[in-house]
C-alpha cells in the first residue's frame, strides 16, 4: 500500500471510530531545539522522530530522515522539553459534572502537563485514568490516590482494612488527612508496604514530621507538620499554630530547620510544597486577583467564588495575623531552598483546583514562587519533569527526551532555561505521541470558557 493509501485508510478508520487515534502514524519535529533534561543544555537544530508514543531518534537535522507519511512538525526556533508533572492535582469526584471532569483534565494538558498526581480518589477516577490512558480522554497521565485516610482510621485494623481496600480496589496511593491516632497510623502504615503501595499527603498531629520519615511516607505535602519541628517549644508554649502552623513561623530558628532538612534527606521523603496555595491563602490581592488572572474564565462561575469566599473568611477571621503569614511564606521559601541545597527531593506540585489555582495555569504559578526561593529554572524544572519519574521509579521511563522515552512533551516558542515564564509559551503539547496544536488547544479551551463567559 502507498503511503498516501495508507493514510486515507487511516481517516477513514479514525472517522468511522474504529482506530485509536493516539497510537497512529509518525510524528516529527524538524530544526528542533531540544532541552533533554539530563543535564542543563540545548541541542540545536534537530529531528526528532517520535512513533508509537515512543521518542524512536533524536538526531542533527542533517544527518536524520524523515520516515514517509510521517506527520512533521517544523520547529525551528522552537524549544522541545519533557511534559510537566502536576504532583498534587485534584480531579472532579464522583458528584460532580463529567464534562467538568474532562475540562479540568484538558486544562492540565493545554499546560503541558502530561502526568498529573491526583490526590483525592473516588472510583470514577480508575475509570479517568484508563480512559487518559487510551485517549478516549484528551489529558494527563493520571496517578491516582484513593478517598482521603483521616477521621475515618480510628483503630489499628481500621488502618490496616482501608489500606488493603485501597490497594485492591487498584489506587496507585493512600492519601493522608488529619485525624488519625498514632495507633492507627502504624498498623495503616505497616499494612500499606505490605500490600505495596504508598502513602503521601498531610501529617496527622499525633504523628509528626520525625515519625512521618520513618514510617516511610512517600511525598509529605504543603510541608505539613513541619512548622512544629523548625521551634522551640517552650517558647512557643500556648501559641496556636493554626493554619498549617502559619503562627509558629515568627518562632522558626535556622539551625532546627537544618535538622529537619537533614532528616528528610537521610529519609528519602519527596516534599510537595504547594506554595501557591499559601501565597492565595496571606499574600494574593482580593481587590485585583478576578482582573488579574484571566485563566478564572475556565473554572466554573461558583469555583472561583468560593475561593474568593474561602480567603476572604480566613483573612476577616479575628485572629487572622498577616505579620505571621508574611513570615509563613518566607520560612516555607527557606526550607525549599535547605532542601534543595541538601539534596532532598523536590516535586512540583501547586494544589489544584484549590484557591485561586486554575488547572495548570497554576503548575506555572508555582515553578516562579520555587524560582523566588533561589532555584534556577532548570532546576525548578527538574521537580516537575525527571524527579517526578524518579518518584514513580520510572527514570528510564519518562522525564527527559532520549531515545525509548515516553513522548509526553511540550513545544514552546522560547527557552525556558533562560526565563520560566516562557514554559507558559506553548505552541503545542504531545502526550503519548499524538500532537495538540495551538489551535487545538484553543479551540478547545474556548469551548471550556464559553459557558463561563
Ligand atoms: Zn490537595
Amino acid at each position: 500500500m502507498t503511503a498516501s493509501r495508507f493514510t486515507l485508510v487511516a481517516i477513514v478508520l479514525v472517522f468511522l471510530g474504529l482506530t485509536d487515534l493516539r497510537s497512529q502514524g509518525t510524528l516529527v519535529f524538524t530544526g528542533v531545539n531540544v532541552i533533554p533534561m539530563d543535564e542543563e543544555r540545548v541541542l540545536r537544530g534537530q529531528t526528532v522522530v517520535i512513533d508509537a508514543g515512543r521518542i524512536v531518534s533524536i538526531a542533527p537535522e542533517a544527518d536524520a530522515d524523515v520516515p514517509g507519511g510521517a506527520q512533521v512538525i517544523e520547529a525551528e526556533g522552537h524549544y522541545l522539553m519533557p511534559g510537566l508533572a502536576e504532583m498534587h492535582a485534584h480531579m472532579p469526584g464522583q458528584g460532580d459534572d463529567r464534562q467538568y471532569r474532562e475540562d479540568v483534565a484538558f486544562l492540565y494538558l493545554a499546560n503541558g502537563v502530561t502526568l498529573a498526581r491526583s490526590m483525592l480518589g473516588a472510583p470514577v477516577h480508575l475509570q479517568l485514568r484508563q480512559q487518559l490512558a487510551d485517549g478516549s480522554v484528551d489529558g494527563p497521565r493520571l496517578i491516582s490516590a484513593g478517598p482521603g485516610l483521616g477521621g475515618n482510621v480510628q483503630t489499628p485494623a481500621d488502618g490496616i482494612r482501608i489500606a488493603r481496600q485501597q490497594a485492591e480496589a487498584g489506587y496507585d496511593l493512600l492519601k493522608i488527612f488529619w485525624g488519625m491516632p498514632l495507633d492507627a497510623f502504624n498498623a495503616m502504615a505497616e499494612a500499606a508496604h505490605a500490600a505495596n503501595i504508598e502513602f503521601s499527603g498531610h501529617v496527622p498531629g499525633s504523628v509528626g514530621v520525625p515519625r512521618a520519615l520513618e514510617a516511610g511516607y512517600s511525598t509529605i505535602d504543603h510541608f505539613d507538620a513541619y512548622m512544629p519541628t523548625l521551634v522551640d517549644p517552650e517558647e512557643t508554649e500556648g501559641v496556636d499554630g493554626g493554619f498549617f502552623g502559619y503562627r509558629l513561623a515568627p518562632y522558626a530558628q535556622p539551625d532546627r530547620l537544618q535538622a529537619i532538612v537533614e532528616k528528610t534527606k537521610e529519609a528519602g521523603v519527596w516534599n510537595v510544597p504547594t506554595e501557591t496555595i499559601i501565597h492565595s491563602a496571606f499574600a494574593v490581592d482580593l481587590e485585583t486577583v478576578r482582573e488579574e488572572r484571566s485563566e478564572f474564565r475556565y473554572m466554573p462561575q461558583n469555583i472561583v467564588d468560593g475561593w474568593i469566599n474561602w480567603v476572604t473568611n480566613f483573612r476577616n477571621e479575628s485572629h487572622y495575623d498577616q505579620e505571621a503569614g508574611d513570615a509563613f511564606i518566607q520560612v516555607r521559601l527557606d526550607l525549599i531552598k535547605a532542601l534543595h541545597d541538601a539534596g532532598a527531593g523536590l516535586l512540583l506540585g501547586s494544589d489544584a483546583p484549590q484557591w485561586f489555582n486554575v488547572p495548570g495555569f497554576s503548575v506555572h504559578r508555582e515553578m516562579a514562587v520555587m524560582e523566588s526561593a533561589g532555584l534556577t529554572p532548570y532546576e525548578v524544572l527538574v521537580t516537575g519533569t525527571v524527579n517526578p519519574a524518579k518518584y514513580l521509579g520510572e527514570e528510564d521511563v519518562f522525564g527527559k527526551i532520549a531515545e525509548g522515552f515516553k513522548a509526553d512533551l511540550v513545544l514552546l516558542r522560547a527557552n525556558p532555561l533562560e526565563d520560566l515564564a516562557n514554559a507558559q509559551a506553548i505552541e503545542g503539547v504531545v502526550r503519548h505521541g499524538r500532537w495538540f496544536s495551538r489551535d487545538a488547544l484553543d479551540e478547545r479551551l474556548e469551548e471550556i470558557a464559553g459557558p463561563n463567559r
